[in-house]
């Protein structure tokens, strides 16, 4: 069993969203989370483990549509406020959402990560690969 890297510095919110939208490993800072348009298990620089647990990036659907929701909400509220017709006020942002969906959610990773890093700091089990440096007990099953 292999230890865990020392933990990264404290870094502040700005820092982190830095790193996010670099697609940064939140852990070490320099490895990379995507291999082209695939992401990684693990960081090639650290070892951390990108996703922690099972169904880890619902959390990542969460900052994806409230920053799309967000985004289209002002450009709905623009629209209306210029004048614009309604079905060009509504139908704009639904399609400027669509489009921006897939284009975001990398980022949406990221960010995800790097908050839940932030609350939720790592131990040895979110390095290397999954159930190899497990610290259970010998004998415990
Ligand atoms: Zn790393």
């Amino acid at each position: 069993m292999t230890p865990a890297p020392p933990p990264p510095p404290r870094r502040g919110a700005l820092g982190l969203l830095y790193l996010a939208l670099r697609l940064r490993c939140p852990h070490c800072a320099s490895g990379p989370v995507f291999d082209r348009a695939r992401q990684r298990t693990n960081c090639p620089e650290c070892g951390y483990r990108f996703e922690r647990e099972s169904g880890y990036f619902l959390g990542a659907m969460v900052v994806s549509n409230a920053v799309i929701g967000v985004v289209a909400l002002i450009v709905m509220l623009v629209l209306i406020f210029t004048g614009r017709s309604p079905l060009v006020a509504v139908g704009l942002p639904i399609l400027t959402a669509l489009v921006a969906m897939p284009l975001f959610l990398p980022f949406s990773r990221t960010i995800w990560m790097a908050l839940d890093l932030r609350f939720d700091p790592p131990n040895d089990d979110d390095f290397g690969n999954a159930g190899a440096g497990t610290s259970r007990p010998a004998g415990s099953g």
